[in-house]
């Protein structure tokens, strides 16, 4: 196993009305996750990366390596499957045996290697079951072992977990995790999960209509959207349309929404409507008269506190915010918060342009 990233460069492919256009590099020995809704080419990209398609444009590099028209089977890359597509025929220590045994391992050889991934991935004890007879849960721990015995130099998951329950899904995700950090391997995780992208990337990419549109951090992300989509599909935020923008004689803005006037300093140019403020929740502080009110639409108990939603004015204008009391508001009950300083952000368009992302 070689610790070398993955580079799309100016990566095209064309299937009808989809057009796909990538550029970008999978640093070497993390895990980037794709996030990105249910036909913005996820899978695409992975069939790309794999070489179960071909680019109509541009080149693929596993390190300074082009690979751009080596087949799969040339390509150091191990997949998962969204749907544990193992052997039925073969157990599962033979099916984890299979890619070096085809790849010129000897059955003594291919044993061996199967034996320490299933170990790794805490299938040992099933080694001589059959496929059938595994839960989803198994299947996909001895999916996972399989493509890792390849020694693959990138590990590319499709939405690896999307079958299971959510506990299920919470575990396998973590033992992922662990495996890939302990194998330093180059990772390409794709799901449609906010919460299971947050929570496993190193390297986030949000991904709509065939383009990366940002990658970074994920709490940079969370932070700083680079624009609307991905502010409101990487989960809950307050979001207003801004009625009016006012420059300040300081550097700042005050920005008019239904819910009231927020000031905002350092925005380096001004902003052009239509407009949406955005705001995370943890960036909104319950009290008595504060920048922002809205009247209470929905309470959630989320263990430990309230997940509280606000209407602020027309249909789209929506305050999330939570709250740590012991006692929750009520429906219908008029709210009043203040915005935590440098965090909210105004982002141009509307959220009626972006229905997919809420
Ligand atoms: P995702 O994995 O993000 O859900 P895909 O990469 O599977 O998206 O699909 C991207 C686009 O290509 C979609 O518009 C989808 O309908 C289309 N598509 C996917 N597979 C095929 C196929 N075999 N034939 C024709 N169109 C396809
Ligand atoms: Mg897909």
């Amino acid at each position: 196993m070689k610790i070398s990233p993955l580079i799309f460069k100016s990566v095209r492919f064309v299937r009808g009305d989809f057009s796909l256009d990538i550029n970008v590099r999978f640093p070497e020995g993390k895990l980037t996750v794709i996030l990105g809704p249910s036909g913005c080419g996820k899978t695409t990209l992975l069939d790309l990366a794999a070489g179960f398609l071909r680019p109509s444009g541009g080149s693929i590099l596993e390190g300074e390596q082009d690979v751009t028209l080596w087949p799969p089977n040339k390509r150091k890359v191990g997949v998962v499957f969204q749907d544990h597509a193992l052997f039925p025929h073969l157990n599962v220590s033979d099916n984890v045996a299979y890619g070096p045994k085809v790849r010129g391992a000897g059955k003594v050889r291919a044993g061996n290697i199967a034996t320490g991934y299933l170990e790794m991935t805490h299938m040992s004890k099933f080694a001589s079951r059959m496929p059938y007879s595994l839960s989803g849960g198994e299947r996909q721990r001895v999916a996972l072992a399989r493509s890792l015995a390849i020694e693959p130099d990138i590990l590319l998951l499709d939405e690896p977990f999307s079958s299971l329950d959510a506990a299920l899904r919470r575990t396998l995700r973590n033992e992922v995790r662990q495996i890939q950090k302990h194998t330093s391997i180059t990772a390409i995780l794709v799901t449609h999960d906010q919460d299971e992208a947050l929570a496993l990337a190193d390297e986030l990419a949000v991904m709509r209509h065939g383009r990366i549109i940002q990658m970074g951090k994920p709490g940079e992300l969370w932070k700083n959207p680079a624009d609307l989509f991905t502010a409101l599909f990487l989960g809950r935020t307050t979001r207003l349309s801004v009625r009016r923008i006012s420059p300040l004689n300081t550097n700042g803005l005050m920005v008019e929404t239904a819910a009231g006037t927020i000031r905002i300093d350092n925005t380096e140019k001004l902003p052009v409507l239509p407009s949406t403020l955005v705001i995370r929740p943890e960036d909104l502080i319950l009290t008595k008269s504060g920048h922002l009110s809205g009247q209470v639409t929905e309470v959630e108990y989320a263990g430990g506190h309230w997940r509280i939603r606000l209407n602020a004015g027309d249909g789209t204008d929506m305050i999330d915010c939570d709250i740590h009391d012991t006692m929750p508001p009520s429906v219908g009950d008029l709210l009043s918060l203040n915005v935590r300083s440098g965090s909210a952000r105004i982002l141009p368009g509307a959220v009626s342009d972006y229905l997919e992302a809420r």
